[in-house]
């Protein structure tokens, strides 16, 4: 076989579908040339149904060790609030040997699943008594190690974390591992820089974890001292998720939070917005024409009972917006697009809404929307099989009973809405390595060291 191209009978371009496309990439893994409706060379390989891989815009990845276990009732009313104390009790936890194990499983899940680069939003950094490990960036190294033991792109976001609550409450003891000063956050965030920068496989971002983690000081100087090694570095932030959070950012400021991320800081295409799913109307159309991205999250939003994204709303403001799996309660591209158009079907009791207007299979318009939102929020070079894009592809099972001899208008919403948990995928490139394929799976390290640490982890509750 002839490296470093593939020829698709069906391939999913930004424009639609296309035939007989050949592509080609670089020894770096960046494509070089797209052509349609010509030849197969001798020797390339052959796919029949080509997507460009998805971008997962949010993950928690050590989240992934408690995944489906928090789904007993032990209140008169379970909430985010009781989900979180799980969440508090395995980062308590968790030592670096165990994230790398656990993130790389999640990673080779989030590949078999259709994300070919994942944003990983990183809020463990310090030891358990939350002193800095010697080398401070140890757990940073961790999920490093992860993306270079599977091949997923990594956009890596450091979250600064530093008070408990709106208006620079102190942080509780239970967020000694998160808490990272002004100064100590900004040498991380350098010294993490200076090791990725030269890799086209990584990016360097920063996430602000949430209006209520962060005051506007740090805030500030976070962004403005990122910004002086990085003007472009992507900016993630929690906002809105909770409807409590909305009622104690009006406490403290007098606006809701998107409002005041309005009102307080130049948001751009830089930024992407995790979750905003409590905002009025005047917070969908501004936060939409400023540029950033509306990180949504689905199926984690849904098992959290947070509420529900206007969808139509935002995009009809013209709103960019991508998936992530988040708590990673689903590790599939295809259910979180299936979570979000079924959430607006039951919110407008109507069917089809997650449409563009350019594309009248909501299937395809729900996937390049999320293609190109992943992509900006990402900072990488990831927007779909084109010219000087990473060669991130799938290739969906041509032999899945949900894709069977269908015609092409109808193999992108089988796969999204029928071949159900399952998925339809065969094989997965990212950056032109194959990194997944259905034929060769064989029982692995990977997974049995992920459920040992799972295993411990649950043994120290
Ligand atoms: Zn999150």
């Amino acid at each position: 076989m002839i490296a470093n191209q593939l020829y698709a009978r069906h391939a999913l371009l930004n424009d639609g579908w296309q035939r007989n496309v050949l592509v080609q990439w670089d020894g770096q893994g960046v494509i070089s040339q797209v052509t349609a409706e010509t030849d197969r060379p001798e020797g390339t390989e052959q796919t029949d149904w080509l997507l460009p891989g998805m971008t997962n815009l949010h993950s928690h990845a050590f989240q992934r060790a408690f995944s489906g276990l928090t789904e007993y009732r032990q209140q008169q009313q379970d909430s985010f609030w009781s989900w979180r104390s799980l969440m508090y009790a395995f980062a308590a936890k968790i030592s670096p040997e165990q994230l790398e194990s656990v993130a790389s499983w999640l990673y080779r899940e989030m590949l078999a699943a259709g994300y070919t680069s994942v944003c990983e939003f990183h809020y463990v950094h310090n030891q358990p008594d939350g002193s800095a490990y010697a080398d401070p960036a140890t757990l940073s190294q961790s999920l490093l190690n992860a993306a270079s033991n599977t091949g997923i792109g990594l956009t890596l976001l450091p979250v600064c974390y530093q008070d408990s609550g709106f208006g620079g409450q102190p942080p509780e003891a239970k967020q000694r591992r998160f808490i990272k000063k002004t100064d100590s956050f900004l040498s991380l965030w350098q010294q993490l820089q200076a090791q990725t920068a030269n890799n086209a496989r990584l990016r360097m971002g920063v996430a602000p974890h949430s209006l209520r983690a962060v005051s506007e000081q740090a805030l500030n100087a976070v962004l403005d001292g990122v910004s002086q090694m990085d003007r472009r570095a992507p900016i993630h932030i929690h906002v809105a998720e909770q409807v409590k959070e909305v009622e104690d950012c009006l406490a403290w400021s007098g606006l809701r939070p998107v409002e005041w991320l309005m009102e307080h800081q130049p948001v751009d295409d830089r930024w992407c917005l995790i979750h905003a799913t409590h905002m009025t109307g005047q917070e969908y159309r501004r936060a939409a024409a400023s540029g950033a991205v509306a990180g949504l999250c689905p199926a984690t939003e849904a098992n959290l009972g947070d509420g529900l994204f206007d969808f139509p709303q935002w995009q009809q403001a013209g709103g960019k917006w991508g998936i992530g799996s988040d708590s990673h309660i689903a590790v599939n591209a295809a259910e979180e697009l299936l979570m979000l158009e079924y959430s607006q079907r039951l919110q407008f009791r109507s069917r089809n809404v997650c449409t563009d207007g350019q594309h009248e299979d909501v299937a395809t318009s729900l996937y390049l929307g999320a293609l190109q939102g992943g992509a900006q929020a990402s900072g990488r070079a990831v927007a779909g099989i084109q010219l000087g894009q990473s060669a991130d592809m799938v290739e969906l099972d041509a032999n899945h009973p949900a894709l069977a001899l269908l015609p092409e208008a109808n193999i992108l919403a089988g796969h999204l809405f029928a071949s159900s948990r399952g998925s339809a995928i065969k094989r997965v490139w990212s950056g032109g390595q194959l990194r997944f394929d259905l034929q060769q799976t064989q029982p692995s390290a990977s997974l049995e060291a992920f459920a040992a640490v799972r295993q411990q982890l649950l043994q120290q509750l």
